[in-house]
């Protein structure tokens, strides 16, 4: 795998993330606020919140592989070990008192002034928010999204609307700040041109040989995720797909001698990242796009027109959505960057993010012609993956593809 050199960039930009959450928890120079990773953070970022986003952290916790001492502290505590175990790791992490954030100076997590979630994702994210709002006494407030949806209707987006508007008195009274619309419009401005120089990224991926994989865009996605509304990730994104581009110049591929590629579905494994780079490396497979890396894209989003343009963000997304326009996204997805087959993790504890379980893997094989493989994990719970099961299916699913375009290259063994 051909490492990017903007990775240095990316780390002093994350790590200028956490270290003005650390000045504000322990200078107050902010109001903390916590936020889902798709929830209303443009509205904290214009009342000048500095936002903290949990689910980074508990991906954190899954790729330092801390998670497996974490879980079962929560799990003693009543919460089942079949719900997210991005919930039960970070909660579990906290009760333990240790934090990768420490690495960034920060002794803890940053506590929360207010918690603000949207259940657009799943329901986990209130009950996780819940569990620090009764810890801190602090409010917990969100929006309660429709789920499943064919179609984004108006009153959809009115409804939305409505409820994010309703955030607003609390979230002042919070920060101690009225909201001025016309720097919630220049945050809805810059996050949009986040989410397009993203696109921008993951795009280059549809060029042969894909200069990115998934796995990079999981640890790449960063900023897009925990900066979103701010210049620090747009002059990130920008050095970044310079890199790509130029990469695509050049022709250097992320996987070299790339003879397959896929799409990826569900969840990352975050504590097999590179055991599974590493492994479609060895069969020259380049997995060059996914579901996951996409869900930070956010065509919607309207400077004209900011509250609206958010509600209607949050509703089209992918995982709001039903299976019908599911198939037809990801039918969009193996056409643009051209793929030979589908990957779907069927994440044990996530549901919400696993579309595996209503025949979709077989209906979409059917459909378009192409293999898919239904793998086995977890997003933070290793117990339910096996290296050996993972590496049996991924082997057998590449020599499928191999059946099924015969004059793709050689599979190349260890
Ligand atoms: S979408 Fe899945 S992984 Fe994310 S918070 Fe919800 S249940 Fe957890």
């Amino acid at each position: 795998m051909t490492a990017l050199t903007s990775t240095a960039a990316l780390r002093e930009t994350m790590g200028g993330h956490f270290h003005a959450l650390g000045d504000a928890a322990v200078h107050k120079s902010a109001p903390i606020a916590w936020c889902t990773s798709v929830g209303p953070t443009e509205l904290l970022r214009a009342l000048g919140f500095e936002v903290f986003f949990p689910e980074n952290h508990a991906a954190m916790l899954g790729a330092a592989r801390t998670s497996q001492r974490y879980m079962p502290v929560v799990h003693a505590q009543g919460y089942s070990p079949d719900i997210c175990s991005y919930l039960t790791s970070d909660i579990g992490a906290y009760l333990t008192g240790e934090t990768p954030l420490e690495a960034y100076g920060l002794s803890g997590v940053p506590q929360a002034d207010v918690l603000v979630f949207n259940t657009n994702q799943c329901r986990d994210v209130r009950d996780w928010f819940e569990w620090y709002g009764r810890r801190w006494n602090v409010p917990v407030i969100g929006v309660r999204s429709p789920r499943a949806l064919e179609h984004v209707t108006t009153d959809d987006v009115d409804g939305v609307t409505k409820q994010i508007e309703g955030l607003i008195p609390v979230l002042e009274a919070v920060a101690g700040a009225r909201l001025d619309h016309r720097r919630l419009s220049d945050v809805v401005r810059a996050s949009r041109e986040c989410s397009d120089l993203w696109e921008a990224c993951l795009r280059t991926a549809a060029h042969r040989p894909a200069p990115l994989t998934f796995f990079d865009g999981t640890v790449h996605m960063g900023p897009a995720v925990v900066l979103r509304g701010t210049e620090s990730a747009n002059a990130y994104y920008r050095i970044l797909r310079a890199e790509l581009e130029a990469r695509v110049g050049a022709g250097t591929a992320a996987i070299p001698g790339e003879a397959y590629r896929l799409y990826w579905d569900g969840m990352p494994i975050w504590g097999r990242l590179r055991a599974l780079s590493t492994l479609f490396e060895e069969f020259r497979t380049a997995v060059a796009a996914s579901t996951y890396c996409n869900s930070w894209i956010f065509p919607a989003l309207d400077p004209a027109e900011p509250l609206r343009s958010m509600a209607r963000a949050a509703l089209e997304l992918f995982i709001v959505r039903s299976e019908q326009p599911k198939e037809r996204y990801i039918e969009e997805m193996v056409a643009r960057y051209d793929v030979d087959g589908i990957v779907f993790h069927d994440c044990r504890t996530c549901p919400n993010n696993s579309n595996t379980r209503y025949g979709m893997p077989r209906r979409l094989a059917d459909r378009l012609g192409i293999p898919t493989l239904v793998l086995d994990g977890d997003v933070n719970d290793l117990r339910c993956f096996s290296d050996e099961q993972a590496r049996t299916n991924i082997e057998g699913f590449v020599e499928q593809l191999a059946d099924a375009r015969p004059a793709a290259t050689r599979r190349v063994t260890a």
